[in-house]
């Protein structure tokens, strides 16, 4: 049976952002309810080490996110595991629908969806998700021990999963479609040095090819940019990386949006064009995109919040009639 919770304030998304809101919204008394969604801890749990967030020399980036949600967890967040399919943010308190049939209402809501992986949009990439095709290297690269890896991009993303990648293939061919990366030098110079990968500038990939029993890859078509040659590149796996966008469908027709899709905030703060309504991390930012501005951003979110909560509750105690 379904059952409706109420809370002051519903944290949507389990990354760094919605993490970090649900420690500073507990710590705030305002009882958070957290629902971590179809990827509970967010995009670091499909990377290995983490060596950039604060504190840690190195961690995995899985259990970096089992710590944050404990941490939320200690402070006094509610987490439930569910994915919000609807959400009325057109009246107090605001409701959200879940998955499984349940019925969250809020005073506050922060968004903290982030971001999903891009695909190339081509038909023989569809055909072969999940049978060859992938974007994360760290679910499936060991599918491909021994075996040739096609990896597609040219941030950080693509020169990780690379990396990572030579871990299980015999050779790692990066394909990018310019002649310099944009990953951080430190992630090109462990790149370039590796003997296991080779890198194919200024190529796209026009088409992935494969056998139909079984289903499986066998290589790509990769196409010069300025020449339209062709180059075939033998492969068992082809992982696609080459960035994220942002998770706003729930909010689409009703915020306002920016830059492609991001969540607007009025600048230097979470605030959305809705009042009550906050946005935080990689839905937000299409500039930064770290773990650690999105826990940043989590954490002014709940602090917006707590403020926005505050004064409505203010308005609404001078509203009422005094008794004689
Ligand atoms: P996300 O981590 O994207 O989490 C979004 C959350 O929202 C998920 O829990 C999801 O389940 C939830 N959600 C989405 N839709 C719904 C819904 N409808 N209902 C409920 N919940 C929902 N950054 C670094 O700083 N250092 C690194 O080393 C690093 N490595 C990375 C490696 C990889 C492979 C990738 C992909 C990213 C990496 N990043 C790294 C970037 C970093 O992961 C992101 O900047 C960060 O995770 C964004 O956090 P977030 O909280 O905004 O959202
Ligand atoms: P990104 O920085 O947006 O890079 C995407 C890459 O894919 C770019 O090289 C881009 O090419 C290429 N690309 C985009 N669309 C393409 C298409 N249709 N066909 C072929 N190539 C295409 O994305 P990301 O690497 O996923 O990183 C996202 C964010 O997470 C960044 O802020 C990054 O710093 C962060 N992150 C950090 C770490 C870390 O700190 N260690 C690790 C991973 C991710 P162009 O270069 O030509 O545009």
């Amino acid at each position: 049976m379904s059952e409706t919770h109420h809370t002051k304030v519903l944290i949507i998304g389990s990354g760094p952002a919605g993490y970090t809101a649900g420690v500073y919204a507990a710590r705030a008394m305002l009882s958070p309810i957290l629902v971590q969604g179809m990827e509970p801890g967010g995009q670091l749990t499909t990377t290995t080490e983490v060596e950039n967030y604060p504190g840690f020399t190195e961690v995995q980036g899985p259990e970096l996110m089992v710590k944050m949600q404990e941490h939320a967890e200690a402070m006094g967040t509610k987490v439930i595991q569910d994915i919000i399919t609807d959400l009325d943010l057109s009246k107090r308190p605001f409701t959200a629908k879940g998955d499984s049939g349940n019925v969250y209402t809020a005073d506050a809501v922060i968004l903290a969806t982030g971001a999903r992986a891009k695909w190339l949009g081509l038909p023989s990439e569809d055909k072969f998700k999940g049978f060859g095709v992938s974007a994360c290297a760290t679910c499936d690269g060991f599918f491909y021990r021994e075996k040739n890896i096609v990896v597609v991009g040219g941030g950080n993303t693509a020169v990780e999963e690379a990396l990572f990648l030579t871990n299980f293939g015999k050779k790692v061919t990066l394909i990018h479609r310019r002649d310099e990366l944009r990953a951080e030098k430190i992630l090109q110079n462990r790149l370039f040095k590796h003997p296991k990968v080779e890198v194919l500038w200024d190529h796209t990939i026009d088409e992935i090819v494969g056998t139909d029993m079984p289903m499986g890859v066998t290589g790509v078509r990769a196409k010069h940019v300025k020449t339209g040659e062709i180059t075939e590149v033998p492969a068992d796996g082809v992982f696609i990386a080459i960035g994220h966008a942002p998770a706003s469908e729930l909010v689409k027709d009703v915020l306002e949006l920016h830059n492609g899709g991001y969540v607007k905030v009025e600048p230097g703060t979470t605030r959305t064009s809705i009042p009550g309504v906050f946005a935080a991390g990689d839905l937000t930012d299409h500039v930064y995109r770290q773990a650690v501005t999105s826990a940043g951003m989590g954490c002014m979110a709940a602090l917006d919040a707590e403020k926005f909560i505050a004064e409505t509750e203010d308005e609404a105690a001078m509203a009422e009639p005094e008794t004689a």
